[in-house]
Parts: C-alpha cells; sequence; structure tokens
C-alpha cells in the first residue's frame, strides 16, 4: 500500500482505488513490453538492424490503445462515483460515464503514441550508436532494455492513476457545475521523502481562489499529488446571513466567505446548505 497523505495530514480517500489501479497497470505494461521487447528485438537484423517500420508501431499502438481507454474510463468513474457516494450530491451519471468515456478514448490515443514515440526514439539513438560503432548489436539489443522495464511501467502506472481520477473529478465538477453548485478545487501536495518543488507551493490552495503554479495535477512524471472538489454554495451562504448587517455586495460576500466551509469527506459544502 502506498501511503497518500498530504504535507498537511489529509488522506486522499481515493487511496484504494488508486493502489488496484497503478497494480493493474504495472502489471499489463510490464507484461506488454516483455512481449513488445522480445518481437522488437527478434525483427532486428543482427548485421543491419533497422526501425521496423510503421506496422509494428501501429500494430502495438493499436493493441496499448483498446487496453487503456478501459483502464482510464473506469478511473475516472470510480473517481467521480466516489466523489458522489460521500459528499451525497447524485449528478446524472450516463452523462459521467459518456464523458469518461469521451475523455478516456481521445486522451488514450495521445498517451499509447507517446509511449511508442518514446520506445522509437530510443531506439533510433541505439541505432545510431550501432552504425557510429559505439555499440555492437549486443551492446544496442541491452541499450533497449530500460525502455521496456517494469521501472517503466511503474512510472506510467502512478502517473495515469493520478490523471484518471483528477479528470474523474473533472467530469464530476462539471455535473456539480451543471446542478447550479459553486465550485472550486482544493490541491493536496502528497508528503513523499522529496517533495517537488512544482507541487509544494500548490499544497492547500484552491484553484480559482489562490491560482496554482500549474494548471492541474499530475504536474510531472509520477505524480501522486490529488486534489478535491470544494463547493461554495451561494444561495445558501447567504440565506444564513442577515445582508443587511454587510455593506457589500452579494459577489464579494461569498469570496469573503469562501475560506469557511464545512467538510463532508472530500467535498466541501458551505455550512446551511
Ligand atoms: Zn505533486
Amino acid at each position: 500500500m502506498v501511503k497518500r497523505v498530504s504535507l498537511t495530514g489529509e488522506n486522499d480517500l481515493n487511496a484504494k482505488d488508486k493502489d488496484t489501479s497503478e497494480e493493474l497497470i504495472a502489471v499489463f505494461m510490464a507484461a506488454a513490453f516483455v512481449d513488445q521487447y522480445a518481437e522488437l528485438v527478434d525483427d532486428l537484423d543482427e548485421e543491419a538492424p533497422v526501425d521496423p517500420g510503421p506496422d509494428f508501431w501501429q500494430k502495438w499502438t493499436t493493441f496499448f490503445l483498446s487496453w487503456w481507454i478501459g483502464q482510464l474510463t473506469g478511473e475516472a468513474l470510480a473517481s467521480a462515483g466516489n466523489a458522489s457516494d460521500i459528499s451525497g450530491v447524485g449528478v446524472d451519471f450516463d452523462e459521467v460515464a459518456a464523458q469518461a468515456e469521451n475523455w478516456a478514448s481521445s486522451y488514450a490515443f495521445n498517451l499509447v503514441t507517446g509511449i511508442n514515440e518514446n520506445t522509437r526514439q530510443a531506439l533510433q539513438r541505439s541505432l545510431s550508436n550501432f552504425y557510429a560503432d559505439k555499440i555492437d548489436f549486443e551492446g544496442l539489443v541491452k541499450s533497449l532494455i530500460p525502455q521496456f522495464s517494469p521501472t517503466r511501467a511503474e512510472s506510467i502506472a502512478v502517473t495515469e492513476t493520478t490523471r484518471g481520477f483528477e479528470r474523474g473529478l473533472d467530469i464530476y465538477e462539471d455535473e456539480l457545475v451543471k446542478l447550479g453548485f459553486r465550485t472550486d478545487r482544493k490541491w493536496h501536495t502528497r508528503e513523499d521523502e522529496k517533495v517537488c518543488v512544482i507541487c509544494e507551493p500548490n499544497n492547500n490552495k484552491l484553484r480559482n481562489r489562490d491560482g496554482w503554479t500549474v494548471a492541474a495535477i499530475p504536474a510531472h512524471p509520477r505524480d501522486r499529488c490529488w486534489t478535491e472538489i470544494v463547493v461554495v454554495t451561494v444561495k445558501s451562504v447567504l440565506s444564513l446571513l442577515d445582508l443587511s448587517a454587510f455593506k457589500t455586495d452579494a459577489k464579494s460576500l461569498v469570496n469573503e466567505l469562501y475560506g469557511d466551509q464545512r467538510t463532508i469527506g472530500p467535498i466541501y459544502i458551505a455550512a446551511g446548505s
């Protein structure tokens, strides 16, 4: 189990599902890389090795793609479902499912294209070294191993688990907004032996109110930070107050109250809502 606690002691409430997701991806990708490596090396001519060509990469893109669409859709749905369970705010889950699949389908294509492109570029570098007589064929075959290693599989697993769960929250947040909620997102920087300089300044910062230094999580490869949805229900906040006591307009009043939410799991509902 991965420890998923923030710098200020909050727990990631998707921790269990994220552990499962990371493990699943790491196992799948490590196994796929073993096969892809074997096929690639088998294709290489010892005397005159070359890139196996577009058919090889296309085949692997297709293979990775179908699996990843399912995986990322599942992550987004689990995340939206957990957020809804904890907040108690039900939304149109057919719409959530459609949005999750939309996102997963388009993002998965970029992801697997990128994975194969990085592998292909590494192969190109090794081939250059081979033809520059810097490495022999055995050296060429060995130099490709890191691209197909369990370490790379695990790194992809961590980053893409973080991403799928964040995009699921984005989708759930969109549905809350459609229902009339005013929302924001709070960043939780995961406590680690080595907290990264990108994520540390964002801890506990609200996206809209405070601003973040980057657009979204994951902010970098292997990022395990997370966010939670903050809801400020404008009407219910205002109904609690005697407006005549404030010499200010409703909007700035809500802005002043922004830090004053009641926590319900990962969702903050304004007191009295
Ligand atoms: Zn981070």
